[in-house]
């Protein structure tokens, strides 16, 4: 068999490749040592998928600046009010899908970000909507009940209220 197959299969992939922060040699994503330099790289890159994503749907609040470990995201989520970071992460999302592997990985390839944070917040932002639209469902389903029952009890004291009259013109 031929042996260069197997060998590394990244090798081929220019997708793979970053640079290396110490000398710039051309280095594989996953490498955490250099091959040049030994210089340790800084691992937890950043998905450009992931990113784009959470601008398109969580942008409002600068989920996706979190992610890329860049700190102004709370701009954004000081006016998430206003729906303008909405817009620009938007645009900002499907920037970040046309950018070219290449240049997402020597972008943000290295960037450390607070992934606890990023999920604190989309859970937050998550949860939020979903148990405001339970509570939606429930409250007007609950008073429905609630106004039955009331219903019910009206109609059954109206019926014995209407049989009391005929009970005593029986009686003796
Ligand atoms: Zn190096």
């Amino acid at each position: 068999m031929d042996e260069n197959v197997y060998k590394n299969p990244e090798a081929s992939l220019e997708n793979n490749r970053a640079f290396c922060r110490e000398c710039g040699h051309q280095i594989l994503i996953t490498t955490v040592t250099c091959s040049k330099c030994r210089a340790t790289q800084v691992t937890g890159g950043k998905e450009k998928v992931i990113a784009a994503l959470l601008a398109i749907f969580l942008g409002n609040f600068g989920i996706h600046r979190f992610y890329l470990g860049q700190w102004w995201g709370v701009f954004y989520l000081l006016f998430f009010w206003t729906l303008i970071p909405g817009i620009i992460s938007l645009i900002e999302g499907f920037v970040f899908l046309c950018t070219s592997q290449e240049t997402w990985t020597r972008k943000y390839s290295r960037t450390k970000g607070s992934s606890a944070l990023v999920l604190v917040l989309v859970l937050f932002f998550a949860v939020v909507p979903v148990l405001g639209i339970l509570a939606a469902i429930a409250v007007p389903a609950y008073q429905q009940y609630k106004e039955n029952a009331e219903q019910h009890q009206i109609e059954a004291k109206k019926k014995n209220m209407e049989s009391e009259p005929q009970l005593q013109d029986f009686q003796p």
